[in-house]
């Protein structure tokens, strides 16, 4: 599903991802791991070019999305994107957010969208929030309407950012438990995350992050388990 080669972003002299090859097979979940300004979310947004590479290859669902060429916004539909805020329009109920796109976007008829978005809310456990506002959810509970929103548009891969560290900690686990679901169902997920216990137990792939360049990769029970190299063992030491 992702394919990338020998990318390279900088924002002037600061050179963030400097040489990352990465792949992604259909059905994987992977888990991104590393330290603060490691590259992570520069390389998510590349992956829908939230953020345009300078330099390397970019294959997602077999378009190459830096061929001058691509229609991006045509490939940007089928990668859905969860991030640390929630990003929820406030003036739309959690159905209403969930429609929105597959109406405009995906020319879906209103009640064609709304089976859909009703179904995705069912999934992430929010069947009777449906006309709630998101001021009146809980943080959890957005960010679950956030994921089920991103769903709505049938993308072929999920991108999360961190999508469990601005919730407090007792509502962490309800959107964990939503992605863990979400990943049994056979959805390609990356995930950049913090949350160790997370990647070992759902993650079929662990990369590790440092300094712009994927330091190491494989099962979680290698790379957190018994991490080979001294940087992945160093920053274990320091979040385990
Ligand atoms: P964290 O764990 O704190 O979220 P991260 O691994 O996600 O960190 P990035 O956000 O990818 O790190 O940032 C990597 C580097 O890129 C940092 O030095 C950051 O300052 C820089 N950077 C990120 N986005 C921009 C931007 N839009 N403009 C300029 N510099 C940026
Ligand atoms: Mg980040």
């Amino acid at each position: 599903v992702v394919k990338i080669e020998g990318l390279h972003k900088r924002f002037g002299q600061n050179h963030v991802l400097r040489g990352i090859d990465f792949s992604v097979a259909r059905g994987e979940v992977v888990c991104i791991i590393g330290p603060s300004g490691s590259g992570k979310s520069t390389l998510l947004r590349c992956i829908n070019l939230l953020e345009r590479p300078q330099q390397g290859r970019l294959e997602v669902n077999g378009e190459n999305l830096l061929d001058p060429d691509c229609d991006i916004d045509a490939a940007r539909r089928h990668i859905g994107m969860v991030f640390q805020q929630f990003n929820l329009f406030p003036h739309h109920t959690a159905l209403e957010n969930c429609i929105v796109a597959p109406m405009t976007v995906l020319r879906l008829t209103r009640a064609a969208a709304e089976a859909t978005a009703r179904a995705n809310l069912e999934r992430v456990g929010l069947a009777d929030k449906l006309g709630a506002y998101p001021a009146q959810l809980s943080g959890g509970q957005q960010q679950r309407v956030a994921i089920a929103r991103a769903l709505s548009m049938e993308p072929a891969l999920m991108l999360f950012d961190e999508p469990t560290s601005a919730l407090d900690p007792e509502l962490v686990g309800e959107v964990l438990t939503a992605m863990r679901q979400l990943a049994e169902a056979g959805m390609t997920m990356i995930v950049v995350t913090h949350e160790m216990a997370f990647a070992r137990e759902v993650a079929d792939r662990v990369v590790f992050m440092d300094a712009g360049t994927i330091i190491e990769q494989g099962p979680p029970d290698s790379v957190i388990g018994a991490p080979r190299e001294a940087r992945t063992q160093s920053f274990l030491r320091r979040v385990l």
